[in-house]
């Protein structure tokens, strides 16, 4: 599994905002969808491309375009949705499928409760939202469910994540298994509760309140 933390000002900047106490709701809102897109850019260095031949007003150019079958965009419901405009906004083309996944407090496992996905994913590229890489059961849910569906490769988009979470995701597959974490920032640890420390709380409460 590859592991990128994104080193870079602008990202260092509204992740801050984003963990302050004191940021409101539509600021955490919008911050939170240009840092998906500063994110998707390095999360998508390696998307598939075809060689195309376009006539400029000068002379024939050599150029790429997104390969078919189009990326597959899956945010996992609730707080990953917060991050799809975002990320569609850089792969306007991708399509979009939905996973509803809970963590079920009692136990810290994720739990599905609903899933619009295509039954066949074969050779496509899958890229999961889910702002919080916390104890990583739900992330390797969904990349199981993937692949069982024949994802060619799975990169998971995350503003946060914990050394734990990341650890789990890694031992739940073979280790040449092509699945790529793009994170903001690797936190310091998980408390009892499975929260990132120091994190920035609940994010699909400070994105859409506490409903
Ligand atoms: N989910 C969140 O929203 N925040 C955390 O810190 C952990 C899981």
């Amino acid at each position: 599994m590859e592991i990128l933390a994104v080193d870079h000002p602008l990202v260092a900047h509204k992740l801050t905002t984003l963990r302050d106490l004191s940021t409101d709701s539509p600021t955490f809102r919008r911050l939170a969808d240009e840092l998906v897109t500063l994110l998707a850019y390095e999360a998508t260095r390696d998307v598939r491309v075809t060689s195309v031949t376009v006539e400029t007003p000068v002379r024939p150019a050599e150029g790429v375009r997104l390969s078919r079958p189009a990326p597959l965009v899956v945010p996992i419901l609730r707080a990953g949705l917060g991050m799809l405009d975002g990320m569609t906004r850089l792969l306007p083309t991708a399509e979009v499928g939905f996973l509803g996944m809970v963590r079920n407090e009692g136990t810290l496992q994720a739990e599905t409760y609903a899933t619009r996905l295509p039954e066949d994913l074969s050779g496509r590229q899958c890229y999961v939202l889910d702002p919080m890489l916390a104890t990583g059961g739900t992330l390797a849910a969904a990349i199981g469910l993937l692949f069982d569906r024949g994802a060619r490769d799975v990169t998971a988009i995350t503003l946060l994540a914990a050394p734990e979470g990341l650890a789990v995701v890694e031992r739940a597959f073979p280790p040449t298994a092509p699945i790529k974490v793009v994170t903001a920032a690797i936190d310091e640890r998980l408390d009892e509760n499975g929260y990132i420390v120091p994190g920035l709380g609940d994010a699909g409460d400070r994105l859409y309140g506490t409903t």
